[in-house]
């Protein structure tokens, strides 16, 4: 793909100490409005820079992004779909596109997954639950695990919504 600039972006923490004092920060994230616009509307920022979440979040306000831009130089509005979410039941390998030639191998198509569900043992959860709540244990290999200790859980969901894989799920009390 052919780039006049590559910006390599690795890291968990945003370090925006770069940014002209225009662009406005907040918690040491880019305030961004719906349309992915920084406080200078011609500058546009998406993905963990904003916020930390999913990689179908970043795909999906970059996606945004483009066609505002596309839109503001092609003098037209625009306004973004509003897609339905896809009800958990229905989703399946209907939706799932084979890409890695013509035969389904899959080893290949596992190398594709970017892990975005998956914990990356970054350990937000357990550093923002002031309740001291959540357990990690570690085995001889390196393998890791957390587990809530439910006598000290009070159910606040910090560590559901500081998740950037959206590894937690929060259930109502019976
Ligand atoms: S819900 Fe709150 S108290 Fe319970 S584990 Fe998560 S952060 Fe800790
Ligand atoms: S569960 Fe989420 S917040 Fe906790 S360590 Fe894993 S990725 Fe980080």
């Amino acid at each position: 793909m052919e780039a006049d600039t590559v910006i390599i972006s690795i890291g968990e923490v945003p370090i925006l100490d770069f940014l002209p004092r225009e662009i406005h920060t907040e918690r040491g994230f880019i305030v961004v409005n719906e349309l992915s616009q920084t406080s200078d509307v011609k500058v546009f920022a998406v993905g963990d820079v904003t916020r930390p979440g999913l990689i179908t979040h970043a795909i999906g306000a970059g996606r945004r992004a483009a066609e505002t831009i596309h839109a503001i130089m092609m003098h037209t509005d625009y306004e973004p779909e509003k897609r339905p979410a896809i009800p958990y039941d229905r989703i399946n390998l209907v939706y799932y596109e084979v890409s890695c030639g013509e035969e389904f191998v899959p080893e290949q198509e596992a190398d594709r997954c970017a892990s975005c569900g998956a914990c990356r043992d970054c350990r937000m959860c357990k550093n923002t639950c002031y309740q001291g709540a959540i357990k990690r244990t570690e085995g001889p290999k390196g393998e890791f695990e957390y587990t809530v200790i439910e006598d000290k859980c009070i159910g606040c969901g910090f560590c559901a919504a500081v998740c950037p894989c959206g590894v937690w799920e929060m259930e109502e009390n019976i």
